[in-house]
């Protein structure tokens, strides 16, 4: 497993900070994202360190990106979401702060999500 010095998602990974995990598989951890931007906000996340999602398939393989997105949709049947949004933020223009590759899954609306910005 590569993990990164300072890196604050292999940090929670390595149980060295603390996190409302919602879902694990032997790859992945799902937790709540700490400043949420939608009633349910989990973040998804690879155990294997990687910066950024155009980055990873040359860290960790092809077949991490499919075995991700399977997780995410593991993550919303567990907490029992229907409805929901995916999203990644690739690189600092597009709003990435984090540089652990991550999918965001954003969900809990009352109305119509497409309203909700
Ligand atoms: P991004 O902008 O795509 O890099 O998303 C990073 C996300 O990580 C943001 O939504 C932050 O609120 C979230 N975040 C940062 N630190 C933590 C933490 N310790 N626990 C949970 N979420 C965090
Ligand atoms: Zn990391």
């Amino acid at each position: 497993m590569s993990s990164v010095n300072d890196c604050i998602f292999c940090k929670i990974i390595a149980g060295e900070l603390p996190s409302e995990k919602v879902y694990e598989d032997n790859d992945h951890i799902a937790f709540k994202d700490i400043m949420p931007k939608a009633p349910v906000h989990y973040l998804v996340v690879p155990k294997a360190h990687s910066p950024r999602l155009d980055e990873m398939a040359k860290d960790n393989g092809t077949e991490a990106l499919g075995h991700m997105l399977n997780a995410v949709v593991k993550t919303a049947a567990a907490n029992g979401l229907s409805d929901y949004r995916v999203a990644v933020n690739v690189g600092p223009k597009a709003g990435q702060v984090v540089f652990h590759t991550h999918v965001h899954i954003l969900s809990g609306w009352s109305g119509m999500a497409r309203d909700v910005r």
